[in-house]
């Protein structure tokens, strides 16, 4: 028996709670819990209709340890599969640890005042999940999450070094609308507008936001302008591929979205910083979040593919190679499956697999873990049949 506590009711949660009411061998019972029940109705609703399978719901709010704490008591699950935002991360934490359940997220802690994105805090619970025998996922979405498993199969099976990669994430989908983000606007904003960073021979390189740019002919799309960023992955790839000597993360964006964030940013609608307006304070960013269409309203409008891939270079055999490990999702094809465009389904199959991997014990361990630090035949085998099939070019 392994029952599942889903956190967060957006376009990511409802994703990972279809994905897992495919499964019933693994996920016997499911919960999902988030802020605002109606959200979790709707879901639940959805996973009937086209699973006929019943799902549990219920109201949390992930900041209130306490509160978490006692959702988790009452429910008794194996698993707790957090996909609220980043800032809950090392709440939801705290309750896994007060309540011996091992902790499953997509994405990195966050300060919400600062835009700073580091695994500092989440590797800081490292002793204390291995004190109480407790496990923790971190980044089991695509990217971090899939593309960090890419770079251990390249490593486990086709490079004897790999010294560079680079990851390549293109949306060519089109909603229709003039602007809005495919995730959480807040957190893609928040992402988008910091500054870029690579690294390089042992040392951080820092550029000014989206300023390096190069147009990359990805597999089925064909030639896209993909610009530099700052992402999370990065960080724990660096430290964990022997001998890399360069690692970078590019990101494509339409000449449309650009120029609407240019605007936005110059006249402060992205701010982060609180402002007072008339008489209360309000933060920009999440003012424009109001503004802008709910990420998870765009799956029935969304037509196109994605395309995300890492591109390894390096040694094998004493001879040089480079490859590229990718996967093309369609929008339209997610929407029909599961009632969600292709950047929720791309990070919940992934939140999916990676809580599979835990409760059928294939990953298991003490600990805080990233993604490259496991094993990834049986990941990459379970991407295949659940939605995500990957493919490889052996570029030389
Ligand atoms: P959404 O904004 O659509 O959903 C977030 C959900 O979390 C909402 O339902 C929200 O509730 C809920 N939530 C927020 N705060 C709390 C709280 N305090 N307690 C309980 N629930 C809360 O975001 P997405 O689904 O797009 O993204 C979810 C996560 O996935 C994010 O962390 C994002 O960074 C990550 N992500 C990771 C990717 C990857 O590839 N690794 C790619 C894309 C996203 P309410 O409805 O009340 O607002």
């Amino acid at each position: 028996m392994s029952k599942v506590l889903i956190i967060g009711a957006g376009g990511v949660g409802s994703v990972v709670v279809h994905k897992c009411a495919q499964v019933p061998e693994v996920f016997t019972e499911i919960c999902l819990a988030s802020r605002t029940l109606a959200r979790c109705e709707n879901i639940r609703k959805s996973v009937k209709e086209r699973t006929g399978r019943d799902i549990e719901i219920a109201q949390v709010d992930a900041d209130n340890v306490p509160e978490t704490v006692a959702l988790i008591r009452r429910v008794k699950p194996k698993l707790v599969v957090n996909v609220a935002l980043p800032y809950q991360d090392l709440h939801i934490m705290d309750a896994c640890l007060e309540t011996g359940v091992d902790y499953l997220d997509t994405a990195n802690y966050e300060p919400p005042d600062e835009a700073k994105f580091c695994y500092k805090w989440q590797w800081d619970y490292q002793a204390r999940f291995k004190e109480k025998g407790l496990m923790a996922l971190l980044g089991s979405g695509f990217d971090p999450g899939v593309t960090n498993v890419y770079c251990a199969h390249a490593a486990k099976h086709h490079f004897d070094e790999i010294h560079y990669v680079d990851i390549l994430d293109a949306n060519a989908g089109d909603h229709g609308h003039p602007f809005a983000t495919n995730f959480n606007p807040e957190i893609n904003i928040r992402e988008v507008t910091a500054k870029g960073k690579y690294w390089e021979n042992g040392e951080w390189v820092e550029t000014a936001p989206l300023s390096i740019k190069q147009s990359y002919d990805f597999p089925v799309l064909g030639p896209k302008n993909a610009y530099l960023m700052y992402h999370e992955e990065l960080e724990s790839l660096a430290k964990n591929i022997k001998g890399l000597k360069r690692i970078r993360f590019w990101m494509t964006f339409s000449d449309n979205y650009l120029k609407h964030l240019e605007v936005l940013q110059n006249v402060g609608m992205t701010g982060i910083e609180p402002i007072m307006f008339e008489g209360r304070e309000i933060v920009p960013l999440q003012f424009l979040k109001a503004l802008l269409p709910d990420p998870a309203s765009l799956g029935s409008r969304t037509k196109g593919k994605t395309c995300i891939g890492c591109e390894v270079e390096g040694i094998k055999n004493g001879k040089p190679r480079k490859m590229f490990i990718y996967n093309v999702c369609d929008h339209e094809e997610c929407y029909r499956e599961v009632g969600s465009q292709a950047i929720s389904y791309t990070t919940g199959v992934p939140a999916m697999i990676g809580a599979m991997m835990m409760l059928t014990g294939k990953w298991r361990g003490t600990g805080v873990f990233n993604m490259e630090d496991l094993d990834p035949d049986p990941f990459m085998e379970k991407l295949n049949i659940h939605g995500l099939p990957w493919l490889e070019k052996i570029l030389v």
